[in-house]
């Protein structure tokens, strides 16, 4: 087995740790969905806490199972959002993998509950349940859906949202308004996503030296710590050990069979096992929409609540089958991809471009090889192993006999 390992995960352990047991000693805490307004929440001094971000870790530990059907029995269907039924669920045991791994008593109690419904409406049921448990004021955002290009009126609106969180946001803080806070978190979070961007983008290079499995793992601090210096820290050290690999042409695997996209959701308890798979056959996942979803290209410190309405409004899973064929044929070019695996997540429709046939109509738009395969986010009775390994081996065989015969022709 490749040996090939980021070093980098030392210091994300330590920094993941910092960021959960901080809680403990916290003074007020918001919680705040994953492409949600964090950066307004952390200008009033809030510690944010991502409940999806819990959902990710119940799946990592393959704990999800355990819970689903406690949520199920409150009448939720095991259908939707494994996030949702499992973090649910683990909340009506009382139990978290934050006890195993921190120590700690549980989950934090939130002050306040904000979400933006740019990714899905299962956040709002989800959150709401919440709020009515810890009898909290909750808000939402709720921006157009599915657009193919996001409008300066749609902007303008949502902006408008932001603005109108600013009373609930002092009350539950107990702090005023600072406009020059919120630009000072949104220039931090600006400059995390910018290099963010950059780990991602030396993937971009032979051989990648971060595959979508590592990235999985190290967008951590991307998602729970944006606004905050210690994100940018990270990503600068990161980005220099993976640049450092580049130089000297070390990465994921040593010589690469295939490059392939992945679009949807991680099936977080099986990242190793298919990492594994595709180091054996010397392929690499080299990018994906997910871990892309938190590069915001549009926060501007200069103009706050325009510029983050429009970054959290334009982002990939918020749009339109046009604009989505657009993005993934540019990161596809991008990234120098042979084949494109979407995953079609079970409880989540909201990320899985695959039900009203786009990945066809991918193929033939693009002559990009793709490959469909089944799972979940969390849910891992909706994953078959045996069928997955089969699929995607085939797929890189496929893939590699077809670049044989292209270089013969070419
Ligand atoms: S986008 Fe999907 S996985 Fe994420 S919260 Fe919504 S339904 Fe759940």
């Amino acid at each position: 087995m490749n040996m090939y390992e980021i070093k980098s995960t030392h210091l994300l352990r330590k920094l993941m740790k910092d960021y959960f047991t901080g809680f403990e000693h916290a003074g007020k805490i918001a919680w705040c969905t994953s492409v949600g307004p964090a950066e307004l929440l952390r200008s009033f001094g809030f510690e944010v806490y991502f409940p999806e971000n819990h959902g990710a870790l119940l799946g990592a530990t393959r704990q999800a199972g355990d819970y689903i059907s406690s949520t199920v029995n409150l009448g939720y269907s095991g259908d939707i959002c494994s996030y949702l039924t499992s973090d649910i669920g683990a909340y009506l045991n009382k139990r978290t993998p934050l006890q195993d791994h921190y120590g700690m008593p549980g989950i934090p109690k939130p002050d306040l509950i904000v979400y933006n419904t740019n990714q899905c409406r299962e956040v709002q049921d989800w959150f709401n349940y919440y709020a009515k448990e810890f009898q909290c004021p909750a808000i939402g955002i709720f921006p157009p859906r599915h657009v193919d290009e996001v409008t300066d009126a749609q902007i303008m609106d949502v902006s408008e949202q932001f603005k109108a969180m600013i009373p609930a946001c002092e009350k539950a803080s107990g702090q005023a308004f600072d406009i020059d806070h919120f630009r000072d978190t949104l220039r931090l979070s600006r400059e995390a996503t910018e290099l963010w961007k950059d780990v991602l983008a030396t993937a971009k290079n032979s051989p990648a030296p971060i595959s979508f499995f590592d990235a999985t793992i190290h967008m951590g601090p991307i998602v729970v710590l944006r606004g905050t210096q210690v994100a940018i820290d990270y990503y600068k050290t990161l980005w220099n050990e993976l640049i450092e690999n580049v130089r000297y042409k070390t990465g994921v695997v040593p010589v690469e069979s295939s490059r392939i996209f992945w679009d949807g959701m991680p099936i977080w308890g099986k990242l190793r096992t298919l990492s594994n798979l595709f180091i054996q056959n010397n392929s690499v996942v080299v990018a994906s929409t997910y871990c892309n979803s938190w590069v915001f290209d549009a926060f501007d410190e200069r103009d706050p609540f325009v510029s983050s309405a429009k970054a959290y409004t334009e982002i990939f899973i918020n749009r339109s089958e046009n604009a989505k064929m657009n993005m993934l044929k540019q990161m596809a070019d991008e990234f120098r991809i042979d084949g494109m695996i979407f995953h079609d997540a079970k409880t989540c429709f909201n990320n899985s471009n695959t039900r009203f046939g786009l990945p066809l109509r991918f193929y033939k738009e693009f002559g990009i090889p793709v490959l469909v395969i089944e799972g979940d986010l969390c849910d891992l009775r909706f994953y078959s192993e045996g069928q997955t390994t089969t699929k995607i081996e085939t797929f890189i065989e496929q893939l590699e006999s077809q670049k044989i015969v292209n270089e013969y022709h070419g």
